[in-house]
């Protein structure tokens, strides 16, 4: 079957090109598993009984890692107890885009014939490729392929297994928001450092205790960490606009040189590589009446009343902090030089700072 995509795409030059992408998708594409008796394939790679010599899991199972699973485990998944593993080619393809290294290491596991690690063509698959909707990233399409193509795995084995024990896919991730989706389409997965963990574990390079075997006491430990590292993120975000708030604070309004990064229309953003601190200049402040604004894509350039101000142009601002909601305290920063008249302020007195006393040896 062919899927063809057409669209339209504007060129440099304003003419309009037709783009045809095509697709094929194919039903010959088979799941590599012994115990299979749908697929037409002649020497599977999965064997029929994947037992990994450990206690990972109680049942025989494939594992399928997402892409930073590949990244971040890949020594693991070197290790010669790893066993029958599924590489969606999504999977794959986003690993050979991230790291030329891993990507090497992760062929080279494949053609192991020992390792028995299957590639899959989900991309190719006529009920496993997807297309990437409207709004929707590169990042999270390739995240619902992966768990896609696990959900079809999971039906597909248990169409297959009649006479077979119960054999599992198990999606292996470390993202959240892939874990969430993938359990509510009720795949089997497991989150964070816990995939660390059990991999340790499953090449005894770790010992473990039966809580962590334990399902329902994993996603309450998974959910809790999650929560817990989020959580964390969040105070390390605040607390560097908070120490950098307190910084300037202490200082009071500075006269510093910075160069322009970006105009935009209404506003310059200014770097100050003596802080490394990144502000804008807002020229249609509400106190203010508005000067005359001219913003030209093209350059880019923002003419201020008679000034043009270019990206890299230097100029001198003042930076300060403004408490008036105490709520949300914000670095403040204002035109000094080059003097535009109406826009531009004062350049601060600024008292020399107190030196520390020095400590006594
Ligand atoms: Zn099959």
């Amino acid at each position: 079957m062919l899927k063809s995509k057409t669209f339209m795409k504007k060129t440099r030059s304003g003419g309009v090109m037709k783009i045809v992408r095509e697709h094929y998708l194919r039903d010959d594409i088979w799941c590599g598993s012994e115990i299979c008796t749908e697929c037409k394939q002649e020497s599977p790679v999965l064997q029929r009984d994947p037992s990994i010599e450990s206690n990972l899991c109680s049942y025989p199972h494939y594992v399928i890692p997402d892409t930073n699973v590949v990244l971040h485990q890949i020594d693991v998944l070197e290790d010669p107890v790893i066993r029958n593993v599924i590489i969606l080619q999504t999977v794959l393809q986003e690993v050979r885009h991230r790291s030329a290294p891993v990507y090497k290491r992760l062929k080279d596991i494949i053609h192991e014939q020992e390792k028995h690690f299957y590639t899959f063509t989900n991309e190719h698959h006529r009920e496993t490729f997807i297309e990437r909707e409207p709004g929707e990233s590169a990042n999270d399409r390739n995240d619902r392929a992966i768990r896609v193509a696990a959900k079809w795995y999971g039906q597909h084995l248990e169409k297959a297994e009649s006479e077979a024990d119960a054999l599992k896919v198990v999606l292996l991730t470390n993202d959240l928001g892939n874990k969430q989706k993938a359990e509510e389409s009720s795949l089997l997965v497991y989150a964070d450092i816990i995939v660390h963990r059990l991999l340790a574990v499953a090449i005894e390079a770790d010992s473990t205790y039966p809580d962590l075997m334990d399902k329902q006491k994993q996603s309450a430990l998974s959910t809790n960490l999650n929560y817990r590292h989020k959580m964390s993120q969040y105070a390390q975000r605040a607390s560097v606009a908070f120490h950098t708030q307190l910084f300037f604070k202490s200082r009071g309004i500075l006269n510093e040189e910075g160069f322009v990064l970006f105009v935009r229309k209404n506003a310059i953003i200014v770097l100050i590589p003596k802080f490394g601190l990144e502000g804008t200049v807002f020229f249609d402040a509400k106190h203010k009446a508005t000067p005359k604004l001219v913003f030209d894509e093209e350059g880019p350039t923002l003419k201020v009343e008679q000034h043009t101000f270019h990206i890299f142009d230097m100029v001198k601002v003042t930076i300060s902090l403004d408490a008036s909601n105490i709520q949300h305290q914000k670095i403040r920063m204002s035109l000094i030089e080059p003097v535009i008249s109406g826009v531009s302020v004062p350049a601060p007195v600024v008292e020399p700072q107190a030196k520390k006393p020095k400590l006594d040896r």
